[in-house]
C-alpha cells in the first residue's frame, strides 16, 4: 500500500530547546527526513537521530525547498527546518509558491503543514523588556532579494507613522551600507536619544543583548544573528529595559473599559 507523503515547514525558534514548541517538536519526531541549513540542524541536533538528514547551505533555499517537494510527493514524512517562525522570512512562502508552479492542489501528495515557531522579533523583544506593547512593523534589510528602493520606501513610511520598527537582516560581514542608510531614514523621523535594542544571538549561546540610542546604533557590532529593535517616539528604557506602553491615553493606557478586549 502506498502511504501519502507529507512535508511538514516547521520553525524551531530562536535556538534554544527550550524556545522549541511542543507542535515544532512532534512534527520533527514524525519527520523520517529532516531538511534543513546545517546550522539550524545542528541546533536541534538532539532530536534528529535515526533520522535522514540533509544538510545545506544558507544559499541554497530553493533548493532544499524543491528537494523537500520531491521526497513528500514520493511519500516520504518530510520536515523542512526554517529559524524563528518558517512563515517569516523563512521557507514556507518558498515552498508554497513552488508548490502553485507545480499546480499542487490540496488533497494531493505531499499533505502541506506550517508549524509556526517563535520569531526572532518576539524572542529578541522578550530579552530587551517589551518594545513591541505598541504598533510595530518588521522590515527586512538584505536586499539580495528586494530592490533597495523597496526596503528605503517602507523604512520612510515606518519612520513618517512613528511604528516601532524591528529590523531582520541588518547587515552582514560584506553587506553594511543598507544599515547606514536605515539609521539615516530614520534618524530623520527619530529623536537621537530614540532608545534601540540591539539583539544578537537570542538564545543560543554568545547571547548578547545591547540597549542604546538610535544616536549610537552605528557604534555596535551587527552581525548576520542580529536583530534591531528602533522604539517608537512612546518607547522609554529603564534598567537596560525597552518600553513602549500600550495605549496613549495616560498612565498605563486607559483604566477600566475596553482594556479587556483590547488586551487578547
Ligand atoms: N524565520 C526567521 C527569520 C529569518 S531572517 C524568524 O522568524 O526569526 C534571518 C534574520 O533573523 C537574521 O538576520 C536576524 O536578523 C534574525 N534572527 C534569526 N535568529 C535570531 C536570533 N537567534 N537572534 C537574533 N536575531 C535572529
Amino acid at each position: 500500500m502506498t502511504r501519502r507523503g507529507s512535508l511538514a515547514v516547521v520553525g524551531i525558534g530562536p535556538g534554544s530547546p527550550e524556545q522549541l514548541t511542543p507542535a515544532a517538536r512532534d512534527a520533527l519526531a514524525g519527520a523520517e527526513v529532516v531538511i534543513g541549513y546545517a546550522a539550524y540542524l545542528a541546533l536541534v541536533a538532539p532530536l534528529l537521530d535515526g533520522k535522514e538528514q540533509v544538510a545545506g547551505s544558507m544559499t541554497r533555499e530553493t533548493e532544499r525547498a524543491r528537494d523537500a517537494i520531491a521526497r513528500g510527493r514520493a511519500g516520504a514524512r518530510v520536515a523542512l527546518v526554517s529559524s524563528g517562525d518558517p512563515g517569516v522570512y523563512g521557507m514556507a512562502s518558498l515552498v508554497l509558491e513552488m508548490l502553485r508552479d507545480e499546480g499542487w492542489q490540496r488533497g494531493e501528495a505531499p499533505d502541506v503543514s506550517v508549524v509556526p515557531g517563535v520569531t526572532a522579533l518576539g524572542s529578541c523583544a522578550a530579552l530587551a523588556g517589551a518594545p513591541l506593547g505598541h504598533d510595530f512593523c518588521a522590515i527586512s534589510l538584505s536586499d539580495l532579494l528586494t530592490p533597495w528602493e523597496v526596503i528605503a520606501r517602507r523604512l520612510e513610511a515606518a519612520g513618517a507613522a512613528d511604528f516601532v520598527v524591528g529590523l531582520y537582516n541588518p547587515a552582514s560581514t560584506r553587506r553594511r551600507r543598507p544599515l547606514a542608510e536605515a539609521h539615516a531614514i530614520l534618524s530623520r523621523h527619530r529623536a537621537p536619544s530614540t532608545p534601540v535594542a540591539v539583539v544578537s544571538d537570542a538564545y543560543r549561546p554568545g547571547e548578547r543583548v545591547v540597549v542604546t540610542t538610535l544616536e549610537r546604533l552605528l557604534d555596535e557590532e551587527i552581525g548576520m544573528t542580529t536583530t534591531v529593535i528602533v522604539g517608537s517616539s512612546r518607547t522609554f528604557a529603564f534598567e537596560g529595559l525597552l518600553v513602549t506602553p500600550r495605549g496613549y491615553a495616560g498612565k498605563y493606557g486607559r483604566e477600566g473599559a475596553g482594556l479587556a478586549e483590547e488586551r487578547r
